[in-house]
């Protein structure tokens, strides 16, 4: 009986070879759209109904087709239907889905060993993943890396260094910031619900600045950057105390916020400010690194040099892992013993990252990523010239967003048309997600080696969604 058959269900022959589903994903899949039933069909909602008996509500989704098989910028549901992947499975699968390398590399590693435990035995696969990012990163200064196993852990991590390093407490973050959903990280976080409300007590020491959003600074976006950095600098001056300060954390481009690309100048007058105050620097970059937003990390758009960067998502091609990586003296500040997980680092997942980021690097998906901008920015603008909805067309590379408002010179944020402009290209068979405090930002992170042809027919798919739902108001 095919796993995807719902409990007790008995498979008939329908079941057993179900239409159009492919034997295996990876690249080979063909990059197309094609609907075979509604969405979801009806082998989704079978598990769905399973689902629902079976895992905690508190686990959302966006989009409830259960997945067969995908590759390249498509994911065939178990009915058989090949949607459009604006999402990488939140800017994860960057080298494409099921990718060859990284296929190739995790069958090597898994079929010698599966675990050790790098802080029992240790493996070269990790020590190599430590070099490439020390290697990648921002600077040219000495580095060491230390593996975990998702971006939170990554996050949580950073602040233990910095608080190491510096002999100080607290941490700086920011509006509309999301760093994960562990307890110290949803401190870290901005947004109530659904991450943070009844879920306290939260750890003590963190403080929110402002950050410099162009789209709603009230002076405008000209001197939004140099505005709202100083402003920061007046908090954690005066209020904060610059000598408590550990670390400030910020995301170069806000990712679950809603992709808000600080105003030019905020970011370097930031990090000098933290120089000057014995502050460490912590750029964020589990959803902006390895190529997505045109460079390697998002940070080198302005030149600025972070003392510790977290990484994860795009890192390994799917597989669970997540790094720091930073300034040597700052990173070896911490006890012999103080870091480290049982499998953080894992080695399949090393592999699985070497592969990647060795695909990153032979194929040049920053320049991938670059062209995916090119591409989709004049259509999104086109887009927004035609819907006065769209009040903001932001993003780099191909991490790019739609910010949604009322529309005819209201600027207040529209989650409901958002949602809805959503439904409406999910029903269509494109997979795009949401963002943003208010629920109104639409964000596209297709996977960097999207065909063009691809990306074009779900630009397509993104116009007739606005249209229907426009129409229907
Ligand atoms: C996703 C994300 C995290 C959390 O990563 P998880 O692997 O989900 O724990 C932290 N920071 C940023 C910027 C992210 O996008």
């Amino acid at each position: 009986m095919p796993w995807w058959t719902a409990a007790g269900e008995q498979a008939g022959a329908d079941e057993m070879n179900p239409p159009n589903v492919p034997a295996r994903g990876g690249p080979g899949l063909p990059q197309i759209r094609r609907l075979v039933t509604e969405i979801p069909g009806p082998r989704s909602r079978a598990l769905a109904a399973r689902r629902a008996g079976a895992v905690a509500r508190g686990v959302g989704e966006t989009l409830p087709v259960y997945v067969h098989a995908a590759g390249g910028g498509v994911v065939v549901d178990v009915d058989g239907n090949s949607l459009i992947d604006f999402g990488s499975g939140i800017a994860v699968v960057s080298v494409g889905n099921a990718a060859d390398g990284v296929v190739a590399a995790v069958r090597e590693q898994v079929g010698r060993f599966t675990h050790t435990c790098f802080m029992i035995t240790p493996y070269e696969g990790y020590v190599a993943v430590c070099e490439a990012l020390n290697r990648l990163t921002p600077g040219d200064h000495d580095k060491r890396s230390a593996l975990f196993n998702s971006g939170a852990e990554a996050v949580e991590n950073a602040v233990k260094i910095a608080r190491s390093a510096t002999g100080r407490a607290a941490i700086v973050v920011f509006e509309h910031a999301y760093h994960g959903r562990t307890n110290l990280t949803l401190a870290m976080t901005a947004k109530s619900a659904p991450y943070k409300a009844g879920f306290g007590p939260f750890a003590p020491e963190v403080y929110r600045v402002p950050l410099a959003y162009p789209y709603r600074w009230p002076t405008g976006r000209e001197h939004c950057g140099e505005q709202a950095a100083a402003r920061v600098i007046e908090l954690v001056r005066d209020e904060i105390g610059a000598g408590e300060v550990a670390a400030l954390v910020i995301e170069p481009i806000q990712g679950e916020g809603g992709f808000i690309v600080p105003g030019r100048g905020f970011l370097p007058r930031l990090a000098e400010f933290c120089a000057d105050a014995g502050i460490l620097f912590v750029a964020d970059e589990i959803q902006t690194g390895f190529a997505r937003t045109g460079t390697m990390f998002a940070c080198e758009d302005e030149g600025v040099v972070p003392d510790l960067i977290t990484t994860a998502k795009g890192i390994a091609g799917g597989m669970p892992l997540a790094a720091v990586t930073g300034r040597a003296e700052i990173m070896d500040a911490p006890q012999v013993g103080g870091l480290g997980g049982t499998y953080g680092g894992n080695p399949a997942a090393c592999a699985a990252a070497l592969a990647a980021i060795g695909f990153i690097e032979s194929a040049d998906l920053a320049a991938r990523a670059r062209r995916i901008g090119e591409l989709a920015l004049p259509r999104l603008r086109a887009l927004a010239a035609r819907y006065d909805v769209i009040g903001d067309v932001r993003g780099r590379g191909a991490m790019l967003a739609l910010e949604l408002v009322r529309g005819g010179g209201d600027t207040r944020p529209d989650r409901e048309l958002t949602g809805a402009v959503a439904a409406a290209c999910h029903r269509r068979g494109l997979i795009v997600l949401t963002a943003g405090t208010w629920g109104n930002v639409l964000r596209l992170l297709p996977p960097l080696v999207m065909d063009p042809a691809l990306l074009l027919a779900g630009l397509d798919v993104l116009d007739e969604a606005f249209a229907e739902v426009t129409a229907a108001r």
